[in-house]
């Protein structure tokens, strides 16, 4: 993929550049993702390196402000496979609201996390109520294969399935080891209203939860645009809804 210039990257702007676009914006995108196992083919940055790709397309495309990525998540459940970087849930939960009191404090009332890992998810969305709640900013979550749902296979959606590898090999090829991929078929969770704590070491040996070894550039590209297209409609709709409107009605005032 070619990634050239994008005006929007904060970490590629200056204070003057910063400054200018919080005079005239209250939007910003943030990509937050994780450093863990993705399968013996795919980087263990897989989750925040799609979750900043993504990010920056709709940035260019939406004229939107996009942060550097958040590398770490909540991944100790992968702690198991060589590599993998944990953080605490509170520890998480705190750093991310920091970026967003910090965004706050330049004028930014509406924030879009692009989250790359499920396991952040949890952790998010209370962070995404409690800003609402105390009016900070409204926030958002947006997770690129829930967009994506009902496209592809489902034994091909899985932790380092075909999808997400083959997104990997659309936007950088060099560190995918497609020779590596693995299929592994994931224990059914019993029935019966059980929750377990649940490690990835007890569902899979290889760190792939499904089918891997489908995966091809063509289904990355698919899959990355469709998600491109569904984030550009989320940032286009907050950009036109005031903030108090938003605080008020919720998903009420976003009609997607
Ligand atoms: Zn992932």
């Amino acid at each position: 993929m070619n990634d050239s210039e994008n005006a929007y990257v904060l970490s590629e702007m200056s204070w003057v550049d910063a400054e200018e676009y919080f005079k005239k914006h209250d939007i910003a995108l943030l990509p937050v993702g994780s450093t863990e196992q993705h399968g013996p083919q795919n980087p263990l940055g897989t989750d925040h390196l799609i979750a900043f790709a993504l990010a920056k397309e709709v940035s260019k495309k939406c004229s939107v402000l996009c942060l550097p990525p958040v590398p770490f998540g909540v991944s100790a459940h992968h702690r198991h496979f060589p590599g993998t970087i944990f953080i605490r849930p509170a520890v998480f939960r705190e750093y991310v609201l920091d970026i967003i009191l910090a965004l706050n404090f330049h004028g930014i009332k509406k924030v879009v996390i692009v989250n790359g890992h499920g396991g952040n998810l949890a952790s998010l969305t209370e962070v995404a109520s409690m800003c609402r709640e105390k009016k900070i900013a409204f926030v958002v979550i947006f997770q690129w294969w829930d967009a994506i749902r009902g496209m592809f296979p489902v034994d091909e959606m899985g932790h380092a399935g075909s999808i997400e590898t083959s997104v990997n090999l659309f936007l950088h090829e060099h560190l995918v080891k497609m020779e590596r991929a693995k299929d592994e078929e994931v224990p059914k969770i019993p029935r019966g209203g059980f929750y377990f704590p649940s490690e990835t070491r007890d569902l899979t040996k290889s760190g792939v939860m499904g089918i891997s070894t489908k995966a091809s550039r063509d289904k990355g590209e698919k899959a990355f645009y469709i998600a491109v297209k569904t984030l550009c409609r989320l940032v286009r709709l907050l950009k036109e809804t005031p903030f108090d409107v938003l605080i008020e009605q919720g998903i009420r005032a976003i009609r997607l």
